[in-house]
């Protein structure tokens, strides 16, 4: 399989949380939690004799995100109708953008497994408008244009992604800068944030790109990553086999973990784009890209080489926590709240991502677990300051988590500081020593190995108080007082 080198472009659609529509003051609401088809007006329904005003707050936004993707920005960008039917689309054809994009020729820098980085580069990131959206139920279809005419970004890659791995790297990137950037929450099960990937293999003797497949309403991350490993798997055997590949626009069946065909494409769709007649042109100045560019807020990558600075992290830890915004904004909490910067990091990375995943608990929730930011930092200062040690600071973490109390407070209750008493640690360990004697013997006649077993011997006599580094110089000492 290694003859086949996967190629891959992703399409983003993120919706701009602006208070109202694209194209009129209708308000825009949650789609999932609101009512069907109690945000229309008009314009969204697309009634005769309708005009649309254009939004400049969602041309503000969608400008910052071409600036935060590192694109140039065309003086003047124009919206063109894109003709098709489909009950969704009340009036026969959606606005958007076509020759004349918002932003174009950007890219993104995406982390590698191997530690290095790699270059994606964006193609265009384009307005339009969101269509409603069917919902089928027994016996037929409902719709709701609730979500008909809220604005909508495309961003689109150059087909430079090359694995399941990279994709993921570059949809969690995009995502955390509309977040940062403030302009979309990311919550791709709501359906704000839409991925579609184009998938095609290309043979190591290959001078062209072959036949691609376009797998389209992916409402996870995992979703996309899944589905192009598949895609990757099935169109390398189709070539082998003699069979090939047809240009499709796919489906991903969460139950069945495979990708279906929708509708296989003969020819490329005929849209008839045209200028729209109704709105103008929109100019983009230089002095106001200019001043968008200043006010940008400290991205993801700044934020990581600030941490890495003034924090003392790794270049990994802290491009984990500003991954996701909800986690590097708790993480800068407990440092606020007089956390080792460093420790917190090891312990949210750790210790809570740990329980988190054993619960299923998303990342961007982190606010909603019962640990708050100055609990989790107290946790941390009990190990900083010697009260309790590693092993029991993750129990004192699970309990934590469970009931939401205070650290210092479970500590005491349950009797858990460490035990640093060197009169206590000794006795143990002469108890431990006599009770094993053949293994001391052992130790002593060259198996080093057993110093380990003998630490754990003492720690579980000591119900996993007692101070690590007490233990393991105070036993070092009398075993060694023994070889003469
Ligand atoms: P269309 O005009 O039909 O939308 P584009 O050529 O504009 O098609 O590409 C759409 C997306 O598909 C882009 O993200 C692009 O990078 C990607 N793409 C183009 N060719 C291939 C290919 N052979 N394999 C995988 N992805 C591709
Ligand atoms: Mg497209």
């Amino acid at each position: 399989m290694s003859d086949w080198k996967p190629i891959i472009g992703l399409e983003v659609h993120a919706e701009l949380m602006t208070q109202s529509k694209m194209f009129s003051a209708c308000p825009v609401v949650d789609s999932v939690e609101a009512a069907p088809n109690t945000a229309v007006d008009p314009v969204s329904l697309g009634l005769p004799g309708t005009l649309p005003v254009i939004n400049m707050q969602a041309v503000e936004y969608a400008l910052m995100v071409g600036l935060a993707l590192n694109c140039e920005i065309p003086p003047i960008n124009q919206f063109a109708r894109k003709s098709y039917f489909y009950p969704d689309l009340p009036k026969g054809y959606q606005i958007s953008q076509y020759d004349r994009p918002l932003a174009i020729n950007g890219y993104v820098d995406i982390d590698l497994a191997d530690g290095g980085t790699k270059r994606i580069r964006v193609r265009r990131a384009h307005l339009e408008e969101d269509t409603g959206k069917l919902v089928h139920v027994m016996g037929g279809s409902l719709v709701d244009y609730n979500r008909a005419g809220v604005p909508l970004l495309e961003i689109v890659t150059e087909p430079d992604i090359n694995s399941a791995e990279e994709a993921e790297a570059y949809a969690r990137k995009l995502r955390a800068i509309l977040q940062y950037l403030g302009v979309n929450n990311g919550d791709m099960s709501k359906g704000v944030l839409r991925v579609e990937a184009n998938i095609s293999v290309m043979h190591k003797d290959d001078a062209e790109y072959r036949t691609r497949t376009e797998v389209k309403n992916l409402n996870s991350i995992r979703s996309m990553y899944r589905s192009i490993e598949y895609e990757i798997e099935r169109q390398s055997k189709a070539w082998e086999s003699g069979e090939g590949v047809k240009q499709a626009t796919m489906g991903w069946d969460e139950q069945k973990q495979k990708t279906v065909v929708q509708r296989y494409k003969e020819r490329a769709d005929e849209y008839r784009y045209f200028p729209e007649p109704d709105l103008p042109i929109v100019e983009i100045s230089r002095e106001w890209a200019e001043k968008m560019r200043v006010k940008l807020p400290e991205l993801p990558e700044a934020k990581r080489q600030r941490f890495v600075e003034a924090f003392g992290l790794s270049a990994y830890e802290a491009g984990v926590l500003v991954m996701e915004q909800a986690i590097a904004h708790y993480y800068e909490s407990v440092v606020a709240a007089g956390a080792n910067p460093k420790a917190a990091a090891s312990w949210i990375l750790g210790g809570l991502f740990t329980i988190m995943n054993a619960n299923s608990f998303a990342r961007e929730d982190i606010e909603h677990t019962k640990i708050s930011a100055s609990q989790f930092a107290e946790l941390v200062k009990l190990v900083s300051n010697g009260t309790i040690n590693k092993g029991t600071a993750t129990t004192v973490l699970t309990e934590m988590w469970e009931s939401g109390a205070d650290p210092a407070k479970i500590v005491q209750e349950k009797g858990l500081a460490q035990v640093s008493d060197s009169g206590l640690i000794g006795e143990t360990i002469a108890r431990i020593l006599t009770e094993n004697d053949k293994m001391v013997q052992d130790y002593l006649g060259g198996k080093d190995k057993l110093f380990g077993a003998l630490v754990g011997m003492c720690m579980k006599a000591l119900k996993g108080q007692g101070n690590p580094q007490v233990v393991t110089e105070m036993l070092k000492q009398q075993i060694e007082a023994k070889r003469r």
